[in-house]
């Protein structure tokens, strides 16, 4: 890039209001629909929407975007984006460019979805209890310690906190070996987890729909992992399996977002080879001086902190 991009990313995860089909009684919480629709409201007078082959062109061919213009961005290709944030971006002649995981029917669901389901359905402390007997004496060794490191960043003095640093032990430390132990509980206390995800995740049908109706896609791995915490060859078959789920339906170069915002410096080298000439990150930037690396507002965050203006 030859000079730096001024551009402002917004990056929102579940679009939903309690009971609506997106939300379907699972607990999990999210940005309502009206709060969304007011922040595009307020977005729009002060910025120019731009869209992602808007931004690729300027990637490929260091044209000028318009000043002030803004992305707006969707991660986890979740089913909150095909019934509540599709409709509202189609009716307002807005492109979004959404994130998918590539994600088969008999996949189930990932890591950090299955987690979500729990902590809605159990809170924080009984998940963590239920998990804790599950463990084998190495693995409770394993969890204590790394418990003991996060508690540094996140502080369980509040409910957050402890939400927060169970995650974190779990996302990272034991993520491989708490995997299979999530899918027991997510059976015995949600219910059929390859049920869950086939509805949960957006299916090839509605991404072809939103295809069609202006909307765009990139790619956000297969198993969602940190970045920072797998080698460069688990890196380099998340990366392989985003570019040849996007090959079906959005032509390449493409766009990736790091899961969880993970970063690791070979990830832009892995994203080259495989057709991706941008990647999202989740640090709050306006003027992003590599295109590998570009920053994000958390929209819902802006919401909690009543900072609506963007
Ligand atoms: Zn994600």
């Amino acid at each position: 890039m030859n000079q730096p991009l001024d551009l402002t990313v917004m990056m929102y995860h579940y679009v939903r209001d309690p009971g609506d089909d997106a939300e379907a009684g699972s607990g999990i919480s999210g940005m309502s629909a009206r709060a969304f629709e007011e922040q595009l409201d307020a977005l729009s007078r002060q910025h120019t929407f731009v869209t992602w082959p808007d931004l690729r062109m300027a990637l490929q061919e260091h044209k000028p975007i318009p000043s002030s213009a803004c992305l707006l961005t969707f991660d986890d290709g979740i089913r909150d984006h095909y019934i509540n944030v599709f409709r509202i971006l189609r009716d307002r002649e807005l492109s979004g460019l959404f994130f998918v995981l590539d994600r088969f029917e008999e996949d189930g669901l990932v890591l950090g979805h299955k987690i979500h389901f729990l902590l809605a359905k159990l809170g924080p402390a009984d998940f963590r209890e239920a998990i804790w007997e599950k463990l084998d004496p190495a693995l409770r060794e394993q969890f204590t310690r790394a418990e003991k490191r996060y508690q540094l960043k996140y502080p369980p003095t509040s409910m957050d906190g402890q939400i927060d640093l169970l995650k974190a032990v779990l996302q990272r430390d034991l993520s491989a070996d708490v995997n299979p132990l999530l899918g027991d509980l997510f059976e015995m206390h949600v219910g059929s987890e390859n049920e869950t995800a086939r509805s949960y995740y957006l299916n090839l049908e509605q991404i072809r729909e939103m295809r069609a109706g202006g909307m765009h896609f990139g790619g956000h791995s297969h198993n969602h992992p940190w970045f920072d915490w797998v080698d460069a060859r688990a890196r380099n078959y998340e990366i392989k399996a985003s570019s040849e789920w996007l090959q079906q339906f959005e032509p390449c170069p493409w766009a990736f977002a790091y899961p969880y915002g993970g970063l690791s410096e070979d990830s832009p080298n892995l994203l080259k080879t495989h057709g991706f000439i941008a990647a999202f990150t989740t640090k709050t930037q306006l003027r992003h001086s590599d295109p590998y690396f570009i920053g994000r507002l958390d929209g819902e965050e802006m919401v909690q902190d009543g900072s609506i203006h963007a």
